[in-house]
């Protein structure tokens, strides 16, 4: 090595990371998807990917939205492209509340936080509450996001299960309990109650009161996770939890699944005091969330009708969930699977023996791709589960890929 020359660039172009020794405990937490190299091939157009959770967003009046997004720079430039409050644009946490008014919360404007979709608010929550080995109460399966970001801050996860109503209570209870035994710190209890992700069930009205209840009662806060609430299939939305309860729990929403994941907005609603914490948090992580792209949703919330457009993906995604479960029940057969009223998924278990992680390349091979259960677990569970998205194939492609599907499994069956 020439003399001057730092040690790490001896290992410059080797597979060696050089700073290996260097980085903090929690990046042991962040681990890239098993299945990343995958869904890059999964993404190639001759494959049908009922992977991802991608909205259908041809659904939008794109140029409409390509207006509105020009007047708000050509009319609000100086505002939309400057820096902005940290806790989010006050017009547009107004108009949030209008939003959530739909799923029975009433707020103060003061009460949000608009957030970098609410995966930022997944991170800023987890951030002012865990410390490593804190546990975090979770449904079996959860959402692959938020465990990721529980596992980068070193948070022990627990699971509980949930059936075709959501969440147990009975197995809280005992859970919040052994743990309360042992002398565990339970933090939170992470909960996605309308149209699961990746389960696709729902936590019935008559289990909301219940599991608040008992979360009060053994001093856990509830996070409750709610992008697709208002993307129900029948009937009006189930009142939130953050309805029925306004200071034990965070409600997170987001603007992703209803409108367009581009802008990357989303929000938290909180206890006063939790809020202060989640302003400085995200203060401290990104200065101030995208003025434009706020401005963006508020002009769009304020002159176009959105709540058609919703109910429009509704019926959207409504077809695409019948496609879904037409072509399970006509070529799956030996499998089972929940029948989701709203959201994007369903969640299929396979037939008996057979291991859904094992068998994607395969099914890449015959151009369909899923994303295996393991994925949504901390503890490796699910092995013969898998995540089918109804969110983004047409319906025809969805028979088709459900149709691949069947002769990856018959295969499979005859290994
Ligand atoms: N929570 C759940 C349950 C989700 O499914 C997603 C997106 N797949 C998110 C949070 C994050 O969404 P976003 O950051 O786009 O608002």
């Amino acid at each position: 090595m020439a003399s001057g020359t730092p040690p790490h660039a001896a290992a410059a172009g080797t597979r060696l990371d050089p700073w290996l020794s260097s980085y903090a405990a929690r990046t042991q937490g962040m681990r890239a998807s098993e299945i990343r190299a995958l869904f890059a091939v999964a993404n190639r157009p001759e494959v049908v990917s009922l992977a991802g959770g991608m909205p259908y967003l041809e659904g939008l009046p794109l140029d409409i939205l390509g207006e509105l997004t020009q007047r708000v720079v050509a009319t609000r430039g100086t505002t939309a492209l400057q820096y902005g409050s940290g806790q989010g644009d006050e017009g547009l946490r107004e108009q949030i509340l209008e939003v959530m008014r739909l799923e029975g919360i009433t707020a103060h404007p003061d009460d949000v936080v608009v957030t970098t979709g609410s995966q930022q608010a997944l991170d800023l929550v987890t951030r002012i509450f865990i410390d490593p080995g804190d546990v975090i109460v979770a449904e079996a399966p959860s959402y692959v996001g938020a465990l990721g970001v529980f596992s980068a801050y070193q948070a022990d996860v627990v699971h509980v299960p949930l059936d075709a109503d959501g969440l147990i209570p009975s197995a809280l209870e005992e859970t919040l309990t052994a743990l309360e035994r042992e002398g565990r710190r339970v933090k939170l209890l992470y909960t996605v109650p309308n149209f699961h992700n990746p389960a696709g069930v729902t936590l019935s009205a008559e289990r909301r009161p219940q599991i608040l209840e008992i979360a009060r009662r053994h001093g856990v806060l509830v996070l409750e996770d709610n992008p697709y609430g208002l993307l129900g299939f029948e009937g009006d939305p189930i009142p939130a939890m953050r309805a029925l309860d306004d200071d034990g729990v965070i409600y997170l929403g987001s603007f992703s699944k209803t409108f367009a994941p581009g802008y990357r907005v989303g929000w938290a609603v909180a206890p006063h005091a939790v809020r202060e914490k989640l302003v400085l948090a995200s203060e401290s992580a990104i200065l101030c969330p995208s003025n434009a792209s706020q401005l963006a949703i508020s002009a769009y919330l304020s002159t176009c009708d959105w709540k058609g457009q919703v109910k429009s993906f509704r019926e959207l995604y409504r077809e695409r969930r019948d496609a879904m479960i037409g072509a399970l029940s006509e070529h799956l057969p030996d499998a089972s699977w929940t029948v989701p009223n709203g959201g994007f998924y369903t969640w299929v278990k396979l037939p008996e023996g057979l291991d859904a992680k094992a068998m994607l390349p395969r099914a890449v091979t015959s151009r369909v791709a899923y994303v295996p259960g393991t994925a949504f677990y901390a503890d490796g569970q699910g092995a013969d589960h898998m995540r089918l998205s109804f969110c983004f194939p047409t319906p025809e492609r969805i028979r088709e890929g459900v149709r691949r599907l069947a002769g990856v499994v018959a295969g499979e069956s005859e290994l």
